[in-house]
């Protein structure tokens, strides 16, 4: 019977350290430290492609127009290529002539974060997936109704997860 009881607790125990970490992760920092997945610079390497490991984690910007999704119209939701969060949405994207995919708004607020860059003379938003701190894209202020905001993103940071499939 005690050993029946230790073997409860233990359980217990473990249950809760695991709901503690999840509240952890799940606190938002106020700056642009993301949220949840810390990955040593080996393991985005061995994980990512080259062209996904430069734009995301070296903020890399791959060429206009040769990019996945610049002229992907197919229903359903672009996630994260480095974690698998869900960015944005195809109901909120549209042709920017860019050679981009754009986007008026990511799927929340929280999905995403900015900061301002000034690399190569200019100063710009960058914006990066919050969970894993993943380089997307700039976000300017030229876009459509109803934000006028225009998310341009690379496509080599996203996976567009057709609508039905998940
Ligand atoms: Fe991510």
């Amino acid at each position: 019977m005690r050993s029946l009881t230790l073997v409860f607790l233990a359980v217990v125990g473990m249950a809760g350290c695991g709901g503690e970490r999840d509240l952890a992760m799940a606190s938002k920092g106020e700056h642009a430290m993301n949220d949840g997945i810390q990955k040593s610079d080996a393991e985005w390497r061995e994980e990512l492609t080259a062209e996904e490991y430069h734009v995301l984690r070296e903020k890399g910007t791959e060429r206009a127009f040769t990019g996945a999704y610049h002229d992907e119209k197919t229903p359903g939701v672009y996630k994260c290529a480095g974690c698998g969060e869900p960015l944005f949405s195809s109901e909120a994207k549209f042709d920017s002539g860019t050679g981009w995919p754009s986007y008026y708004q990511p799927v929340s607020d929280e999905a995403v974060m900015t900061e301002t860059d000034t690399s190569y003379g200019m100063r710009r938003t960058e914006v990066m997936c919050r969970k894993c701190g993943g380089h997307l894209g700039h976000v300017f202020e030229d876009g459509p109704k109803p934000t006028g905001l225009r998310y341009c993103i690379n496509s080599v940071s996203l996976d567009l997860a057709p609508k039905g499939e998940s």
